[in-house]
C-alpha cells in the first residue's frame, strides 16, 4: 500500500494507473476509521483496479466553534485498517498542500445546501463540495464512494457531480450501524457513556417512524411525533421525512422517502436516517 503525502504524488500515482487502463475509485474520509468506513472500501474494491482512501480533516467544512481542533485522529490505526481492506494507495496531505497559498476557488450547490444541515452549518456544504472537487481532480477518480450515514451529503455531492458533468461515478454506501443501533461515527468517540445511551435514541426513534409507516401511518406530522416522543437528546436540529432525491419535505408518506434526523448529545452532535414508505 502505498501513502502519498502530497498532490503531486497522488496526481503522479493516479495518472499511472490509468495509464494501465485501471479504473481509479475514492473513499474521501477525515480519518478515524471505524467499519463504516471499511465497508465503504470493501463496496469499491471489486469495482476499481486502483482503490485510493483519502484521509484529510479538511477545515473549510467546519464551521467556527466547531470540533476541527479536536477532531479525533489516528494515523496508525487508520493505516492498518486501509491495508487489511485492499487499498492500493492512502492519500494524507497537509492543509497547506491540499490549500497552498493563492487557493481561491470555491465549489458550492445552492438549495439542497440551504436546509437540514445547511441550515445549521453554513459554511459546511461548501466545504465538502470544494474539497470533494479537489480529490476528483487529485486522484482522477472514476468512481467515488459515500456513505448514506451523511444523507444530505451524498445528494448534493451528487448534485454537483451532474451539474457540471464532472466524469466520475458517485456510489452510495449503506449506513453502518453498531449492533445496538447506533450509526457509527468518527464523533462517537465524544460520548460519554451515559450520552451514548441516550444516543441509541436517534436509531429508536426512526425505527419507530419506520413502523408507524409501516402499519400505515401516512401523515408525516403524526410519524414526526412519533420519533420526537422518543429522543432523549438534549437538542434537536431536525426531524423530517424528506424526498430522498431532492430533500424536499412531505407532508404524506405517498411515495418512498427518508426520515432524516440531528440532534445533538451532550456537546455532541449526531446525523442518523432511514428509510420509510413504499419501497
Ligand atoms: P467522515 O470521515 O465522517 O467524513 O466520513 C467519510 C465517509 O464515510 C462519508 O462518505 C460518510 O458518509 C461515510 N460514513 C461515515 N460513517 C458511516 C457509517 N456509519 N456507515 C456508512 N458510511 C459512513
Amino acid at each position: 500500500m502505498d501513502v502519498l503525502t502530497t498532490p503531486e504524488l497522488m496526481l503522479a500515482w493516479s495518472r499511472a494507473r490509468q495509464a494501465q487502463a485501471h479504473r481509479v475509485g475514492l473513499v474521501p474520509t477525515m480519518g478515524f476509521l471505524h467499519a463504516g468506513h471499511a465497508s465503504l472500501m470493501d463496496a469499491l474494491r471489486p469495482q476499481c483496479e486502483a482503490l485510493v482512501v483519502s484521509i484529510f480533516v479538511n477545515p473549510l467544512q467546519f464551521g467556527a466553534g466547531e470540533d476541527l481542533d479536536r477532531y479525533p485522529r489516528d494515523e496508525a490505526g487508520d493505516l492498518a485498517l486501509c491495508e487489511a481492506h485492499g487499498v492500493d494507495a492512502v492519500f494524507l496531505p497537509s492543509v497547506a498542500a491540499m490549500y497552498p497559498e493563492g487557493f481561491s476557488t470555491r465549489v458550492r450547490v445552492s438549495r439542497l445546501t440551504e436546509h437540514l444541515c445547511g441550515a445549521s452549518r453554513p459554511v459546511h456544504f461548501e466545504g465538502v463540495t470544494t474539497v470533494c472537487a479537489r480529490l476528483f481532480g487529485l486522484t482522477r477518480c472514476d468512481l467515488a464512494i459515500f456513505g448514506e450515514k451523511d444523507f444530505q451529503q451524498l445528494t448534493v455531492l451528487r448534485k454537483m457531480v451532474d451539474d457540471l458533468a464532472l466524469p466520475v461515478q458517485i456510489v452510495p454506501g449503506a449506513l453502518v450501524r453498531a449492533e445496538d443501533g447506533l450509526a457509527l461515527s468518527s464523533r462517537n468517540k465524544y460520548l460519554s457513556p451515559q450520552e451514548r445511551l441516550r444516543a441509541l435514541s436517534l436509531s429508536a426513534a426512526l425505527r419507530a417512524m419506520r413502523d408507524a409507516a409501516a402499519a400505515g401511518e401516512q401523515d408525516v406530522s403524526r410519524l414526526v411525533s412519533v420519533g420526537r416522543g422518543l429522543l432523549q437528546v438534549d437538542a434537536v436540529d431536525y426531524l423530517e421525512v424528506v424526498d430522498p432525491d431532492d430533500l424536499q419535505p412531505l407532508t404524506v408518506l405517498d411515495r418512498p422517502a427518508r426520515a432524516v434526523l440531528a440532534a445533538t448529545v451532550g456537546r455532541t452532535r449526531l446525523l442518523d436516517n432511514l428509510a420509510l414508505g413504499p419501497s
